[in-house]
């Protein structure tokens, strides 16, 4: 079997629509896909009833934003319940936040003499966006020929350690799982940063966390062990995905993808 356990849709900052993502995915060979737009679980539904039709199991699913010194740390959980009144509640705060937290950045952006509007960046993110996020900032400051392109906007503006960075600063990546858990789904640490994972290992286990993403595209491989080792120690499953966002990052859905023995235990604790 292949499973791709991390893609975003229109619901967030992915390029497509939850069904043209759905029957990409289906049509390029994939047996599963984990739909896991930022903080909002709007693309589930439409996904899991075109895939009931394709032969592809959709898995539900959302990615949580929380924030640790000053840091993004990003939750994945799966299996959730999309309807779950806990995952309403916070994509209406994450919603709110996430609207003051671009007005912010636009403020830091103008502190350095470059003028975007707020429009511009709703317009860049279309109307089937739940969130905003800063995908949708980059593209604008293309738009308004601030930057060449994309990868120019992060590197030298938005990136986490750039100048008009503001953090989503929401929630403690334990209330995080607490939300997923509420959901009924299983929390996963997405492309857990290395100098943070001693930190914060010890208190996201006690509260619940039961994987880490392990297998990415871009991940290599003595990072990939020391996160394999670290949970076999911890008894967490591995899990990986592509985190695709469209094809403007030069790979297509479905080149990357895990395989049903490296996340055998995961699919176990789904009962899949
Ligand atoms: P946000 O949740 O608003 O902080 O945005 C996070 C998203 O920004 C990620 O899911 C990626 O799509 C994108 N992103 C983050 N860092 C970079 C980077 N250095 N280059 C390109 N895209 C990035
Ligand atoms: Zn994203
Ligand atoms: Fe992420
Ligand atoms: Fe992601």
């Amino acid at each position: 079997m292949k499973l791709d356990l991390h893609v975003h849709t229109t619901a967030s900052d992915g390029a497509w629509s939850p069904e043209d993502v759905t029957r990409t995915a289906a049509a390029r060979g994939l047996d599963a896909l984990a739909v896991t737009d930022h903080d909002t679980t709007a693309g589930c539904a439409a996904a899991l009833a075109l895939g009931a039709d394709l032969n592809l199991q959709i898995i539900p699913g959302i990615e949580v934003s929380s924030s640790h010194a000053g840091r993004d740390i990003h939750v994945l959980g799966y299996f959730v319940d999309p309807a779950a009144t806990e995952l309403r509640e916070h994509e209406r705060v994450a919603r709110n936040r996430r609207e003051e937290r671009m007005r912010e950045m636009l403020a830091k952006l103008e502190g350095l003499g470059i003028e975007v509007p707020f429009e511009a960046v709703e317009r860049a993110a279309g109307p089937d966006r739940v969130v905003l996020g800063r995908p949708h900032l980059a593209q604008a400051l293309v738009e308004g020929g601030h930057v060449a392109s994309i990868s120019e906007a992060f590197d030298t503006l938005i990136a986490d350690s750039g100048p008009a960075f503001v953090s989503t600063h929401m929630l403690t990546p334990m209330d995080a799982i607490g939300i997923i858990e509420a959901a009924g789904g299983l929390a996963v640490w997405a492309h857990p940063p290395g100098e943070l994972v001693q930190d914060l290992i010890d208190p996201m286990v006690e509260a619940g966390l039961r994987g880490m993403e392990v297998y990415r595209p871009r991940n290599r491989r003595d990072q990939m062990l020391r996160l394999e080792n670290i949970c076999r120690s911890r008894g967490l499953f591995p899990t990986g995905g592509s985190d695709w966002h469209g094809p403007d990052g030069g790979a297509q859905l479905g080149d990357f993808f895990v395989t049903s023995d490296e996340v055998a235990t995961f699919l176990d604790a789904g009962g899949l």
